[in-house]
């Protein structure tokens, strides 16, 4: 039995809007559908009179660099972020999350936007966007307005932006600069079922040889995507030693509310791994800042 009934290709985002309101909640937004058509078949959601498809809108399927930002449009795929060589030299950790999701074919055709707009706890893409201190332009019924996407989540799967009747035209970071660098790293089981057992992402900038400001986003680590605003105030104005790095992992561990997830990691794994991996992401995120190199790690084959 079909899934929905029309599929639209709208050519601007102003249309698309218009579509999704014609339908008044039965059609939704779709990215490479690689969350939503599972849900629909596996009969976690109804079935949709309409689709909506941003991936003709002219400019959403290119990454662009714009007053200062790198602009990430609804339709580029995880793929193009990791072949982007901006992307690569300065936004590593998203390139680095990005690229550990699913196989090739996944991310061939899953979307950032569409990560994003799951606003699973522990999206993979979206912690790395959330280190880099990302913003959504988000388009629907009250126009078109950029939000830090931290304001939009509101529980897990759930976010302001309502994909029956808005879409995320667009996400956006300022690239890392001088002294500046990010990282991101994940625990997984190695037969992976789609989400890690925890994953994180930091974005720091050095000050001489002090922390002059750091992003830390840790997934599952809340009801929603998690920003450890008290990690991030603890490591501002501290020496990037080892000392400074396990520390922070006890600060975090203080902010965060860990759960036993039944297929992924109980909550005391989660805590430990937190404890090893924290410190070394922070750690890699500071190595990069001093040597002003970024080789992102760990993307998949
Ligand atoms: C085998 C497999 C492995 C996976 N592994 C991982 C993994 O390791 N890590 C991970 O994080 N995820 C993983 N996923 C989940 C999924 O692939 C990603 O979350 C992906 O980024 C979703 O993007 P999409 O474009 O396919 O979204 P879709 O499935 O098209 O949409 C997802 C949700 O977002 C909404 N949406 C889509 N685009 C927009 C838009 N522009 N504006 C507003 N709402 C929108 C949809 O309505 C839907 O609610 C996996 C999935 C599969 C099938």
């Amino acid at each position: 039995m079909a899934y929905w009934k029309d599929y639209y290709t709208p050519t601007t985002v102003e249309e698309a809007v218009a579509i999704l309101a014609r339908y008044e909640g039965k059609a939704c937004m779709i990215g490479g559908g690689t969350d939503l058509l599972l849900e629909i078949q596996q009969g976690h959601r109804p079935k949709m009179d309409a689709l909506v498809d941003p991936t003709r809108i002219e400019g959403l399927q290119e990454i662009v660099e714009e007053d200062g930002f790198l602009v990430i449009g609804a339709g580029v795929t995880h793929t193009t972020i990791v072949n982007d060589e901006r992307v690569r030299s300065r936004g590593t950790c998203l390139v680095e999350s990005c690229g550990v999701i699913g196989g090739p074919q996944v991310r061939n055709v899953a979307t950032l936007a569409g990560n994003i707009a799951h606003a699973l706890p522990a999206g993979d893409g979206t912690i790395g966007t959330l280190a880099l201190g990302g913003e959504i332009q988000v388009a629907g019924p009250d126009g078109i307005h950029w939000f830090p996407m931290e304001e939009t989540f509101i529980g897990p799967g759930k976010s302001t932006v309502d994909a029956k009747q808005m879409m995320i035209a667009r996400i956006r970071f300022r690239p890392t600069g001088d002294q500046e660098g990010s990282a991101f790293r994940r625990v997984m089981r190695p037969q992976g079922i789609a989400l890690p057992m925890i994953g994180m992402a930091a974005r720091v900038q050095l000050q001489g040889d002090v922390i002059e400001s750091c992003r830390i986003a840790i997934g599952p680590a809340s009801k929603v995507p998690f920003l450890a605003v008290e990690t991030m105030k603890f490591l501002a104005g501290q020496p990037p030693t080892s000392d400074t790095f396990a520390k922070a992992a006890e600060v975090a561990l203080e902010e965060v509310q860990l759960r036993t997830s039944p297929h992924r990691a109980s909550a005391e794994y989660r805590e430990e791994m937190i404890r090893v991996q924290l410190p070394k992401t922070v750690a890699k995120a500071v190595e990069r800042a001093q040597s002003g190199q970024a080789v992102p790690e760990g993307v998949g084959a």
